[in-house]
């Protein structure tokens, strides 16, 4: 007999509903946002989101659903947006939406001896008892976690986490250092170029920049960075 479940609904939360759905259980989906697609939906809100700019470092041949591929106009290194777009097409394309329930916010999940089933704690005050839960949050949409820099106290300018850099246009005519070399440094000096006045990337391994497209006719299997 099949069961209900939960889960959240980024990339991973829709493939869980998708699956358990398909294996019979009665499976809903939460999500706190008002849209699926968790993280790369751009949000100029402050939580954890791709940038504009953002373009996926896997290719879509290797970061894709196995029964849903992305379209072929796309390429093979999608924008941000059309990684959003695709998993908004695969919510329509399994027929997702009705086992959906966005807007709304899990406080606390716990477990009831005496029922033997999980209760979900629903932002608002509702109980809601479930017999499994699936968890399928990422762990990077938490709290920014702002390492301790000994001396930044005396920085006359601001610094920011790149969870909270939003609106590259802050940074007009400034001389700004980003300090990390992997994806959302990279992510963050591209959007600061023809804003700032100078972009430094500070990083304590040093990286190689490889193109991530080694032969045209081979998807790409190479991540951007290489630390040395
Ligand atoms: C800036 C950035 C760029 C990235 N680029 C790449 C890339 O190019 N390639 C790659 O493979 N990976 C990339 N990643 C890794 C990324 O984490 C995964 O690609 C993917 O989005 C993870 O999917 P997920 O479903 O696990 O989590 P998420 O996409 O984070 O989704 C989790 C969902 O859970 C919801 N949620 C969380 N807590 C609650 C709650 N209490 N109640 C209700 N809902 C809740 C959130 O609203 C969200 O929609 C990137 C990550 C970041 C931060």
């Amino acid at each position: 007999m099949a069961k209900p479940a939960t889960e959240l609904l980024g990339p991973a939360g829709l493939v869980a509903l998708k699956n358990l759905r398909e294996e019979g259980f009665h499976a809903t989906g939460f999500d706190r946002n008002e849209y699926v697609g968790g993280l790369w939906q751009y949000s100029a809100k402050e939580q954890t989101s791709v940038m504009e700019t953002t373009r996926v470092n896997i290719s879509k041949e290797r970061g894709c659903f196995t029964d849903f591929p992305f379209p072929e106009d796309v390429s093979s290194h999608p924008a941000a947006a059309q990684v959003q777009q695709y998993l908004i097409d695969y919510t329509s394309h399994f027929k997702l939406g009705p086992y959906m329930r966005l807007s709304t916010s899990i406080e606390q999940i716990t477990f009831n001896e005496g029922r033997q089933q999980w209760v979900l704690n629903i932002q608002g005050g509702d109980e809601e008892y479930y017999d499994k839960v699936v968890v399928a949050i990422g762990g990077m949409i938490g709290k920014a976690n702002l390492p301790v820099v000994e001396g930044i106290e005396r920085f006359a300018g601001s610094s920011v986490h790149s969870q909270g850099f939003k609106r590259p246009k802050d940074y007009e005519n400034k001389r700004v250092m980003v300090v990390g070399f992997s994806n959302s440094a990279a992510d963050t000096a591209t959007q600061l170029v023809g804003m700032a006045n100078k972009v430094y990337m500070a990083h304590r391994h040093g990286a190689r920049i490889v193109c991530s497209i080694v032969r045209p006719e081979i998807a790409s299997i190479l991540i951007l960075t290489l630390n040395l």
